[in-house]
């Protein structure tokens, strides 16, 4: 009970009233007594002063007995008091209510000696007689100034009794509803009290489990309605400091969640702690298998352990280029010890160089093929002016097969630069497309029509299969007669006399894929994803003296219109190249 306010504050109050109550109580109804008593005494007395008047001519005169017994008797029944008459030795000479002559004397009776002695004299005791609480007043008969006797009345004080027992009566019924109406009063102001501290608690309850919109509206303007106020000014604030903490903390996890490089934050005994999807993917980890775990099981490469261990030791920042070896990973690492938060870690970050080495591989290959590639056509251009100086520019006949020869070689640096001009136009995107709704058609004949001469020297069948109704296609048509010319061109160099060269269409979605289909050498399934790299080529040995630049050319350019080319091909059967672009909408 005394776990609550209300009854912390009723309680006490209620215990105050209730003894406070009863104190007032008791001390009015001993009060009451006494001014009972006194005003009887006093009425007792002055009765008494009247009958010792009455009563002096027959005292003085020694009448005998009967007549006081009588005028005692007829006093009693007039004032409803026991009324004695007593001579100065102490002897009943006239009584009310008893036989006078069976009574002892009254001399040392403490009314009657304080009369004797001239005063006026009362008290309060058991009567012999009645065997009754009395109040006894005595007072001198006088007569000529001289004691005569004593006049007493006397009252039984059970009367006083019951008229201060009534008094109690209604005293105490006065306090208990007093009290009642009190608790009432105390418990409905502890219940005044207590509702906002309890309410208070209720919404200081739903703030602590996380309800950040918790706020009370304050019903009073005391203490209590002061401290809601600065409650609600609290759970603002804190609402405040957890939404910007919150949008501190996803914008964090934003920029960690996308960037390139790997996050890694362990504690001071290597236990990982954070680690962004870039580390998963660098290491190849499963996320959850990966929190909570030392950073020694995670990361098994002994040279980044090794740097952990470095910058642990000597808690400066360690960096490092570690090749994992793992597909030709190549990371730049950076080990940071964290100083500045509460509990020491580390962070280690990772930076991906592999795609940097690997441009750095194929600007060195671009370097040496086309070095490579000049090599053979300036070599046999030397070989040839020696020859030509030598003397073949003697003899006319020699000297045009000669000429002729150089040409051919020049034709094929002049291919070869064009080709790598264009190729480096379309790389770097400084050949904007011109896109354009073209029929299929317009896209593919051009082309093929003009190669037609050349497969017929080859002793080939070249055909253009088009169905009707195909859609129109979104191409800049310069450059796809381009990718025609160099997949037919190919497709021609590579099939021997009396094959056949097929181009056809179809549309599939809302694409359209183009398909140039030869019965020729076909391509080794290794070959086959290496064919559209830069200067690559099948079959060197057998090199039909292309650049190897032609497909390399083609993939950009398809690639560019948002579309795809692949190839399917089988060794000694043939080769289908297929290139997907998108329909005009
Ligand atoms: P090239 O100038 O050498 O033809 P490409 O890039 O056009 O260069 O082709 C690269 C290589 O792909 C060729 O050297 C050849 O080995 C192979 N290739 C291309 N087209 C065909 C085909 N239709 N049949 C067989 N092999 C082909």
């Amino acid at each position: 009970m005394f776990r609550h306010i209300r009854w912390r504050i009723a309680i006490p109050h209620v215990l105050l009233i209730v003894l406070v109550m009863s104190a007032l109580a008791g001390s009015l109804s001993s009060l009451s007594r006494q001014a009972l008593q006194s005003d009887l005494r006093r009425q007792l007395a002055s009765e008494a002063r009247l009958l010792a008047d009455w009563s002096a001519p027959l005292v003085a005169s020694h009448a005998d007995g009967d007549a006081l017994d009588r005028l005692a008797r007829r006093a009693a029944d007039l004032t409803g008091r026991r009324v004695t008459f007593i001579a100065p030795d102490g002897t009943v000479i006239g009584e009310s209510h008893a036989d006078r002559t069976q009574m002892d004397n009254h001399a040392d009776r403490p009314e009657v000696s304080q009369a004797l002695r001239g005063t006026e004299g009362s008290d309060i005791r058991l009567s012999h007689t009645q065997g009754r609480p009395m109040m006894y007043v005595a007072v001198p008969i006088r007569m000529d100034s001289g004691l005569i006797g004593i006049a007493r009345v006397s009252l039984s004080l059970a009367q006083v009794d019951a008229r201060v027992a009534s008094l109690q009566q209604a005293i105490f019924t006065a306090a208990g509803v007093a009290t009642l109406l009190a608790t009432l009063i105390s418990l409905f102001i502890a219940e005044r009290i207590a509702r906002p501290v309890r309410e208070l608690t209720a919404v200081a309850d739903r703030l602590s489990k996380g309800d950040l919109n918790a706020r009370l509206t304050p019903s009073t303007r005391d203490e209590v309605g002061r401290l809601t106020l600065s409650f609600n000014r609290m759970a603002r604030r804190l609402q405040e400091q957890v939404a910007s903490l919150s949008r501190e903390r996803s914008r964090l996890a934003g920029i960690l969640e996308h960037m390139a490089d790997a996050v890694i934050i362990t504690d001071r005994d290597g236990q990982v702690q954070l680690l962004n999807p870039a580390a998963t993917r660098l290491l190849a980890l499963q996320p959850p298998q990966a929190l909570g775990h030392s950073f020694r099981q995670l990361v098994r490469h002994p040279r980044l352990l090794e740097l952990w261990r470095r910058a642990a030791s000597c808690r400066e920042e360690q960096t490092a280029t570690i090749d994992t070896g793992a597909h030709g990973t190549y990371l730049h690492a950076i080990v940071t010890p964290l100083e500045q938060t509460d509990e020491q870690g580390y962070l280690v970050m990772l930076h991906d160089l592999t795609r940097l080495r690997q441009l750095e591989a194929v600007r060195r290959d671009l370097v040496s093929n086309i070095s490579h590639e000049l090599r053979t056509p300036l070599a046999s251009l030397k070989a040839l002016t020696d020859t030509l100086r030598d003397g073949a520019l003697e003899d006319p006949e020699a000297a045009r097969r000669f000429l002729d020869r150089m040409e051919v070689e020049v034709d094929a640096l002049i291919q070869l630069v064009q080709e790598l001009l264009e190729l480096a136009r379309i790389e770097s995107g400084k050949a904007p497309l011109n896109l354009r709704a073209t029929p299929v058609e317009s896209a593919i004949i051009p082309p093929v029509e003009r190669l037609r001469a050349q497969a017929e020297r080859a002793g080939l069948t070249l055909t253009a299969e088009l169905p009707d109704g195909l859609p129109e296609v979104l191409v800049d048509t310069e450059r796809i007669h381009q990718v025609m010319t160099n997949l037919v061109h190919n497709a021609i160099k590579f099939t021997p006399h009396g094959g056949r060269v097929t181009v056809s269409a179809e549309a599939r979605g809302d694409r359209v894929v183009i398909a140039v289909a030869d019965t020729g050498v076909g391509i080794a399934p290794e070959d086959q994803p290496r064919i559209f790299e830069r200067f690559y080529k099948a079959d060197r040995a057998r090199s039909s003296g292309g650049t190897g630049l032609g497909l390399a050319i083609a993939r950009h350019i398809v690639q560019a219109h948002n579309g795809h080319i692949w190839v399917e091909s089988q060794q000694g059967k043939g080769s289908t190249f297929y290139v997907s672009i998108p329909a005009a909408p």
